[in-house]
């Protein structure tokens, strides 16, 4: 370990890896230039070790009572809030995005902490009534899993490393992390919090490293895995679950698309906008690839998004201020200057932004006239970068928006809430936002978020989110009589009996 972190006085208060006996290192430089340190990475048997560990801590973590483990993330709450200054700088210092985005990760991992630890409700066991009254009574259990998975990407380090797992850990499970190598740090050290706050280290294990070397072995010992990444990825992942046959929740890519009414507020479509597409650099699943505007205003809204997107500022250093940053990694940034150069190539207009400087910057970038043979039209950029369209009607909108493999965001932005509302439900969309970009459904922690079609399975957020991190089971007491005829009665008697009871039953209005 060398370098910056090191001056920062991180590296002390992290765990060490499981056994960490690999010589070999990954080297992470930031996004701002500087060589930030080199981790040693994780191997097979490291996975199995956290994986083993995180089996045995679970037995004695699934005995304790909810309120006992909702106070360890009530505390790990208060820790984040605690050292946001830190936590801020890392997430800056691995990923060079603004200030601004990073503290969006703090609001997401203290919203999530506060809204699972106090909304256990889901888990406690619930009584049934059987097929008859009092004759037979039955209890659900929401039993944990065993150990939980997760692989994450390096584009929201804190809250992708650590939001997932705490309705995991609620739940009564062991974690296992696999984060992206880029923002390791991060995520080991949020990872720390969680001890400080009481979580049982061996509970919780983290390695380090690539994903196709160390997802096998992961995927193959877990109980469940909470993937977020790429589409072209979460299939992979997706058949390794199928094939052991256990759960798996995939948030993937998207193409996400907004439509601006003729009645919108252009000022206001043009803010929203802008934060929509760029927020991030655009480095972001929920953000905006896509702009429908209705064509009575697409000159008006193009030029008050295009003043305000050239009017965006950078920032290449840690801290407040600046509204983008540099991308993740110059191989990043020439994927995304390829789309940018296909489309330019064959006839787009780039009217700002679309010119690389330095390694990996690429200014917020707004294009018009892309078309079907260009592959910005239809795949997924993850990058600063828009296409502009118009279209005529409601009904030509919704059939723009929704002509995509992927459905994992939208947005309606219209003074009109009753027909934007009708739009909403429209779209093949597993979030959509009105007169607003992503934030709004994503902080509603009380509804659950994922994809429909190619952005994925399963879902985070709401009660779904706990959930899905436990097997249920149902256990039903035969109190009286059984289900074989009683008192010597023949069984065509005895079904006659029942069937008759269940004719009553429906006439009384039980239900
Ligand atoms: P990626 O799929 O390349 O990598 C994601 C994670 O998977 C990393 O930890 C990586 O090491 C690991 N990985 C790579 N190959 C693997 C394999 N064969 N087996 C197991 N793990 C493997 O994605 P990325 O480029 O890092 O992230 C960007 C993508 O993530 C975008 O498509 C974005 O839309 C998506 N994303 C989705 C959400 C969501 O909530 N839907 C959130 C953030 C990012």
């Amino acid at each position: 370990m060398a370098g910056v972190i090191e001056e920062l006085h991180y590296w002390p208060r992290v765990v060490a890896l499981p056994t960490n006996t690999s010589q070999d290192c990954v080297n992470i430089r930031s996004p701002y230039g500087e060589e930030l340190y080199s981790l040693n990475v994780s191997t097979e048997g490291d996975v199995t070790t956290a994986v083993q560990a995180a089996r045995v801590a679970q037995r004695t973590w699934a005995t304790r009572s909810l309120r006992e483990r909702a106070k360890v993330i009530l505390a790990f709450h208060d820790l984040v809030l605690a050292n946001k200054s830190e936590l801020l700088d890392l997430i800056q210092w691995e990923t060079g995005k603004p200030r601004r985005d990073a503290n969006e990760e703090l609001l997401d991992v203290t919203l999530n902490a506060r809204y699972y630890a106090r909304h256990l409700g889901a888990l406690k066991d619930r009584r049934h009534s059987g097929a008859f009254p009092l004759l037979i009574s039955a209890i659900e259990r929401h039993v944990p899993l065993g150990v939980v998975g997760i692989i994450a990407p390096w584009n929201y380090p804190l809250t992708l490393a650590v939001s997932d797992a705490l309705p995991a850990l609620l739940a009564g499970n062991g974690v296992v992390l696999k984060p992206d190598p880029l923002t390791s740090v991060t995520a080991l050290y949020v990872i720390d919090l969680l001890y400080q706050a009481g979580l049982p280290r061996e509970l919780f294990g983290v390695v380090i490293g690539d994903g196709a070397q160390l997802g096998t072995p992961l995927i193959n010992q877990v109980d469940f895995l909470m993937f977020t990444g790429s589409t072209k990825v979460g299939r992979i992942v997706a058949a390794q679950c199928g094939e052991r046959l256990i759960g798996s929740a995939l948030e993937l890519g998207g193409k996400n698309a907004m439509i601006i009414r003729a009645d919108a507020d252009i000022e206001k479509a043009a803010e929203i906008a802008t934060r929509a597409c760029f927020g991030n650099t655009g480095q972001l699943c929920i953000s905006i690839e896509r702009l429908y505007v209705h064509d009575s205003i697409e000159q008006e809204f193009l030029n008050a998004f295009i003043r305000r997107t050239r009017a965006m500022t950078y920032q290449g250093s840690v801290g407040w201020g600046g509204s983008y940053g540099p991308l993740i990694s110059p191989v990043h940034a020439a994927r995304v200057m390829a789309f940018i150069t296909d489309a330019r190539e064959k006839g787009a207009t780039v009217h700002a932004g679309g010119e690389l400087s330095g390694d990996a910057t690429i200014a917020p970038t707004i294009l018009t006239g892309v078309a079907e043979n260009m592959n910005v039209c239809r795949e997924e950029t993850f990058g600063p970068v828009v296409s502009v369209s118009s279209y005529s009607s409601d009904a030509q909108a919704i059939e723009l928006a929704n002509d995509s493999e992927y459905g994992l965001n939208a947005s309606v932005i219209s003074r009109d809430k009753k027909r934007a509302l009708s739009i909403a439900k429209q779209l093949k969309a597993g979030t959509v936002n009105i007169n607003e970009g992503y934030a709004t459904a994503w902080s509603t922690l009380g509804s659950p978020m994922g994809g429909f079609g190619a952005s994925g399975l399963g879902r985070r957020h709401g009660l779904a989110g706990i959930v899905q991190y436990t097997e249920s089971q149902t256990i039903a007491t035969q109190n009286a009589l059984g289900f074989g005829p009683p008192f010597g009665l023949s069984d065509e008697k005895w079904g006659n009996l029942l069937t008759t009871s269940l004719g009553l039953m429906k006439r009384i209005g039980w239900r």
